[in-house]
């Protein structure tokens, strides 16, 4: 075969973990429980493994990204494969690397796990690393070596896949008692060699090429940060005896990164060119291409599940073949974003499930591109036939277009946003009625979902349980969890979300225009895995969601009850959304019917609503030109949610995380009289951040961190408290843990929420 019917070739950066059964999840859970060995957790990964290549080559893939895999982050694999394991995990991981692996993302009794947060603006999480001036790395290729011989005696051509050097270091911060003001990035010397040893490594066991990700690449970097960047690969490229190098972009355009990296001695470079990141075309062009190297092209969104448009792909591809050696067809990103299978959602109509594009399908997608590029177009002819009936079909659908949806929305105005009364007049008001103590505790609205709560819900799908024996049995779970919070003495009660799966699907599954699936499910962190709502079409609410339950809670107990509510730019986030229309004007749809939702919890007598938002900064787009627009209409969609309420009902809000820098001005604009937020394991940094902002309102940082089954004790909630005080007033400060406590179980958590209102009795008794 000539070179030029071999290529272009279609590749991916990398794959849904968990398998089609979520078979990853069973066995890391059940190694956890002492069910499974640490044998048969790798038999079941590398089975996986197997199967993941085999799919992808069997599909057309010929190049297999390895080392993407993971038992539970990817950065923390790379956190393992440097050597930058922090001090206190030292002993455990050289004690046994799997348990001591799981100690650095879980924590145990005696040790905190690593901090984690979001991976970019995705809904999955990594754990951060923790670097200092002491750090010291050492290569350990024992993965990314061992998953690419597993490949290649599996006869498949490989690709190991690292985080890069640059992605690594930017993504870190300060380890514990660590000045904070240290930049990990000042490491980079410390750590190309690191990567040197890493690439020879690879090389040495038979990588033709190596992919290095460097998506941090596409935020805004300073000069210096660019400069790292071109030294880092100008070093890595002169090493002999490396493998090729791919430097692998995404999530929004290279700008400023491009120009480094093209010139970088590197024979390849990923870039994305969908959505915000369709610019690299004509970036790329400015820059002269990249002629004789190849260029993976991400063309079809491997963050989202819509079908691709396979002609205006072509047409992307065709201007790029003319711009780089050698051009490969790839999705955005990793297939990690989205779900495995749509053929299997089979309880969804077929008119709709043919819009559909999850890892199986974009796969084809990419493999039938290359083929048309390889071929010419007749020869992907049936295929493109299909597509475009597809895409029309969505286009013409009435799921699409509710004229009363349309009508309301565009008759919104910026009053209808706005609640009437300044907040110094609210908070009164709200003193006035609730009538709470100082250092008021509560919790973020879940209680522990127990094997028999999943087991209820299991039931009632299969029909082993009626819809009344249901009820009933998380009827009982809400009496049990208020009398538990008024013996534990907590102030302000939840119902404790028993009846919701999750904190977006339950309400998706009440709002028209959203689509459930069935076995859509992501990877969020470690082995927790959600199965993100699709929403396809215009939003409304054809009943009330929450107010039943929230009426039979607040009839068990004459402590005020928290309405519970998961706010619209979290509906969106946590959804896979429609890509035709601005979101501003999706988020619109479903503030308002929120907004109905919250009005008649208020009407059933909550005193208190809470509006979750925890996915606002981690929708904020990468690079800073877009913000301004993307805060604009998402705290007006907040607002809208919350603003048709009286003075004296109190709108809290909660976001999981602690990061606050660029979204300060916007949890500003919320205008919320609460806000809770994730504390605990950055020791009330948040806390200090919204002081030296000059935040007026009431604040609950976290006090106990809920991603661990680490039972904090009253001295450590104490203590904690005490440093939120250093910021926040007492009138103004709330105890309450970092986020929901629907992961843990009974017994951790009602130890540590004594912990918790005992350690604010005593910080009161302080006061
Ligand atoms: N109210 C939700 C819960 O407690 C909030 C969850 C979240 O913020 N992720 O589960
Ligand atoms: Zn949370």
């Amino acid at each position: 075969m000539s070179p030029s019917s071999t290529t272009p070739q279609a590749t991916v950066h990398g794959s849904p973990r968990q398998g089609p059964d979520r078979e990853l999840k069973k066995a890391v859970e059940g190694y956890w429980a002492g069910r499974v060995t640490a044998d048969g957790l790798h038999a079941t990964a590398a089975g996986l493994r197997r199967d993941t290549w085999r799919r992808l080559a069997d599909a057309g893939v010929t190049e297999v990204p390895t080392g993407d895999f993971s038992l539970y982050d990817h950065v923390l694999d790379t956190t393992v494969a440097v050597g930058a394991i922090p001090a206190r995990h030292r002993a455990a991981v050289d004690a046994d690397p799997l348990d001591g692996y799981f100690a650095m993302a879980r924590g145990t009794q005696d040790v905190a796990p690593l901090e984690m947060t979001k991976w970019f603006d995705t809904n999955y999480h990594y754990l951060v690393p923790e670097l200092g001036p002491d750090t010291v790395f050492a290569a350990n290729p024992a993965k990314p070596v061992g998953e690419l011989r597993e490949a290649l005696a599996l006869g498949h051509r490989a690709r190991p896949v690292l985080v890069g050097p640059l992605t690594y270091l930017l993504l870190a911060k300060p380890a514990p008692g660590v000045d904070p003001g240290f930049q990990p990035l000042t490491l980079l010397d410390r750590l190309l060699p690191v990567y040197a040893e890493l690439l020879a490594g690879l090389r040495a066991a038979g990588a033709d090429w190596v992919q290095l990700d460097e998506p941090a690449l596409v935020q805004d970097r300073t000069p210096a940060e660019l400069n790292a960047a071109a030294r880092a690969y100008r070093d890595l490229g002169a090493l002999t005896g490396r493998p090729r190098i791919l430097v692998a972009t995404y999530f929004d355009r290279a700008g400023a990164a491009l120009p480094v990296l093209a010139k970088a001695p590197v024979e390849g470079l990923g870039l994305d060119f969908t959505g915000p990141a369709a610019g690299n075309l004509d970036d790329l062009a400015a820059v002269g291409g990249l002629p004789g190297k190849r260029l993976v092209a991400g063309v079809v969104d491997g963050r989202n599940i819509w079908i691709n448009d396979l002609e205006k792909s072509l047409a992307t591809l065709a201007t790029l073949l003319g711009l780089a050696g050698q051009v490969d067809v790839a999705p955005s990103c990793s297939l990690l974003h989205v779900p495995l299978d749509a053929t299997r959602e089979r309880d969804l109509d077929p008119q709709i499930a043919r819009w559909l594009a999850f890892a199986r399908q974009k796969t084809a997608e990419i493999t039938t591109l290359a083929r048309g590029l390889r071929e010419g177009t007749p020869a992907i002819g049936a295929e493109l036939a299909a597509n475009r009936a597809d895409l029309a079909s969505r286009a013409a659908s009435a799921l699409t277009h509710d004229p009363a949806v349309r009508a309301r929305a565009a008759a919104t105005t910026a009053e209808d946003a706005r609640r009437p009364q300044a907040y110094p007049d609210r908070a009164r008001a709200q003193q006035a009625r609730l009538k709470l103590p100082l250092l008021p505790t509560t919790t973020i609205g879940s209680f522990p979902q127990t094997t028999e709560l999943r087991a209820a819900r299991a039931g009632l799908r299969a029909g082993r349980l009626d819809p009344a024996g249901y009820r009933e049995r998380m009827a009982a779970e809400v009496r049990e969890v208020i009398a538990y919070q008024e013996k534990a003495g907590l102030d302000v009660l939840v119902h404790g979300e028993p009846e919701r799966n999750d904190m977006v699907q339950y309400f998706a599954e009440q709002l028209t225009g959203y689509l459930a699936t069935r076995h859509g499910w992501v990877q969020s962190y470690g082995t927790r895995y959600v199965r993100p709502p699709v929403l396809a079409g215009d939003v409304s609410r054809p009943r009330p969601m929450t107010v039943d339950w929230f009426r039979y809670a607040q009839d068990l107990t004459d402590r005020p009850v928290k309405g519970m509510l998961t706010g619209p730019v979290t509906m969106l986030a946590w959804s896979f959304v429609r890509d035709d229309q601005p979101l501003a004007e999706t988020a619109r749809q479903v503030a308002l019917a929120l907004r109905d939702e919250v009005t008649d919890l208020e009407a059933a007598g909550a005193a208190v609503v809470q509006v979750d938002e925890p996915a606002l900064r981690e929708t904020l787009p990468l690079r800073a030109a877009g913000r301004p627009g993307y805060l604009a209409w998402a705290t007006e969609a907040f607002r809208l949610t919350t603003s048709g309420v009286r003075a004296d009902t109190q709108v809290h809000t909660h976001m999981c995380y602690a990061e606050f820098g660029e979204i300060m001005t916007a949890i500003e604009e919320l205008d919320a009289d609460v806000i809770s937020l994730e504390a605990a394991r950055s020791h009330m940094r948040v806390a200090h951040e919204l002081a030296a902002a000059g935040y007026p309102r009431e604040v609950g940082p976290g006090v106990y961190d809920i991603h661990s089954p680490r039972v904090p004790s009253t001295g450590e909630a104490v203590a904690l408290l005490r440093e939120g005080l250093a910021a926040i007033p007492a009138e103004r400060l709330w105890v309450n843990p970092d986020c929901g406590l629907k992961t843990r179980g009974w017994a951790e958590t009602r130890a540590s929420l004594d912990h918790l209102v005992e350690a604010a009795r005593l910080v009161r008794a302080e006061l």
